[in-house]
């Protein structure tokens, strides 16, 4: 058994894994990486994140989703072969496979492959598929960065084909002609919508009354139109009760007594933390109630000098969140200046059409009792939007009526995604609803739509007084 010595390991490759790896190397630290699976970068990498996104860059450049607007509006939609998405998919995996690997040569940071498993709270040992120890590391920090997997209940009866969860719908051997998505959270909503835009038959099942709770709710309302308009039909207040394979198709009974048949079913009710097997309980850290690890807001367990950041520590793991949550950890493990996690970070849902937001949602803010106005602007207004294609969407700004402080942004539309770090780093600095007015835009953007926003919020507070 192979002894090995330094200054920080990490368990996982994941986004967080790599962050604090990579930032504990720049602070000069010896680092060790220990990754359980044959390939690096964690689920962002290999089943969720990047996979998801290139997917779905994929279906709206084949299904031609935006030039079908001007030239095919009456056609049906282009067959889409799954050949044609995985070539796509497999050329991004392995690009950013490269540049991760490259990335930790460049900082010396070594890879162990195996379980990692503490031995107390100085060591940990590295198991390989077979149990045996092949190496022990000693190390005066840690970090847990061991992400998290589906939740799948031992009664449903998951196979590679028919009854899938966002792992095993990956390896998907074929466009399904009808798809049942069980959860309407952001991993079921985001593929709902893809398949959806590929012309599959797709129906969403909640037991929400709505799907992506979270959302300002009439940015919710917003995203139920546009997805009925291409096709995906939700079902809310209804709960599975049983599901089973039938034929080579699946039944989902439903609590109400209800049946749904369909050719594949997205089971994504949940998701839960890597914990099993790691032996944390023998060094003290414990999970709570929720089944993720606690931490302070330093992201260090209860004890000091083993860290947690990622899916693993809960909410709201998303792979932006869990990059700025590792690094944090290693910088201050090693003692360098480091903040606290910023209260408003945005996030993105990549649904079609996608989704970002920042800072509360208008029902927040009629909770916490602000004097709040909001200005819209819709897509229809924006130039840009109509060259582009005609996307359903709107911008909707939160801000207070006496101080003009913006309180919140949400955007639903094209390019929602990136136009919401405008509105971001404007909150960061405080800024005030007028802030966009004075500005100017390039134009035509979609950008512009703060701009309009803006205005119209701010008249009806200069029409007011
Ligand atoms: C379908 C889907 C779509 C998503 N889309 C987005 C998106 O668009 N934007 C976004 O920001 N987030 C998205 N996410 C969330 C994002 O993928 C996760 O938040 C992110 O991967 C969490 O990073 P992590 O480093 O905590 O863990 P992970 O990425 O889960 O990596 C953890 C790693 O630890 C390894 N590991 C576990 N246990 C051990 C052990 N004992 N020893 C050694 N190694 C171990 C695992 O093998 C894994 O490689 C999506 C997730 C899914 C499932």
């Amino acid at each position: 058994m192979e002894e090995l010595f330094v200054d920080f390991v990490v368990i996982g490759s994941g986004p967080a894994g790599q962050k604090a790896a990579i930032q504990a190397a720049k602070l000069g630290k010896s680092v060790i990486i220990v990754e359980k699976d044959h390939v690096l970068g964690g689920a962002s990498l290999n089943s969720g994140t990047i996979p998801s996104k290139s997917l779905r860059e994929a279906i709206l450049d084949l299904t031609d989703f935006y030039e079908r607007s001007f030239y095919a509006q009456d056609k049906p939609i282009r067959a889409v072969s799954i050949n044609d998405l995985n070539y796509r998919l497999k050329k991004v995996l392995e690009e950013q496979r490269k540049i991760l690997l490259r990335q930790f040569e460049k900082n010396k940071i070594k890879i162990v492959y195996g379980k990692a498993r503490f031995q107390d709270k100085q060591h940990v040992v590295v198991l390989d598929e077979h149990q045996k120890v092949i190496c022990r590391i000693t190390a005066d920090f840690f970090l847990i960065a061991s992400g998290s997997k589906p939740r799948n209940p031992i009664h449903v009866p998951f196979d590679d084909h028919v009854i899938l969860d966002s792992t095993r719908l990956l390896d998907i051997d074929h466009v399904p002609k009808t798809l049942l998505v069980l959860g309407g959270g952001i991993i079921g909503s985001e593929y709902a919508s893809f398949f959806a835009a590929l012309g599959t038959e797709v129906t969403v099942v909640d037991k929400k009354d709505h799907l992506l709770p979270l959302l300002d709710r009439e940015i919710g309302q917003h995203l139920q139109k546009a997805l009925a308009v291409i096709g995906l039909q939700f079902i809310g207040n209804k709960e599975p009760d049983e599901i089973k394979k039938v034929g080579d198709h699946v039944e989902v009974r439903f609590k109400d007594g209800s049946k749904l048949q369909a050719e594949v079913l997205l089971y994504a009710l949940g998701r839960e933390a890597n914990v099993q097997d790691m032996q944390i309980e023998k060094i003290g850290v414990v999970i709570d109630q929720t089944g993720y690890i606690p931490v302070n807001a330093l992201f260090q367990t209860v004890v000091p000098n083993i860290y947690a950041a990622g899916d693993v520590i809960g909410m709201p793991a998303l792979a932006s969140t869990s990059m700025e949550q590792g690094r944090l950890a290693a910088r201050h493990a090693f003692g360098a200046k480091t903040h606290h996690f910023p209260t408003f970070y945005p996030i993105g849902i990549y649904t079609i059409p996608e989704i970002s937001s920042c800072g509360y949602t208008e029902n927040q803010l009629q909770e916490l009792g602000f004097r709040y106005e909001v200005g819209r602007a819709y897509y229809y207004e924006i130039a840009r939007n109509q060259i582009a294609g005609n996307d359903p969407g709107m911008f909707k700004i939160l801000f207070h009526t006496d101080t003009l402080e913006i309180l919140g942004i949400h955007i639903i539309g094209r390019a929602a995604t990136e136009v919401i770090h405008i509105g971001q780093v404007a909150m960061s600095f405080n800024a005030r609803i007028d802030y966009f007015i004075d500005q100017v835009f390039n134009y035509p953007t979609y950008a512009e739509g703060y701009r309009i926003a803006a205005l119209n919020g701010f008249n009806k507070i200069k029409h007011r007084k």
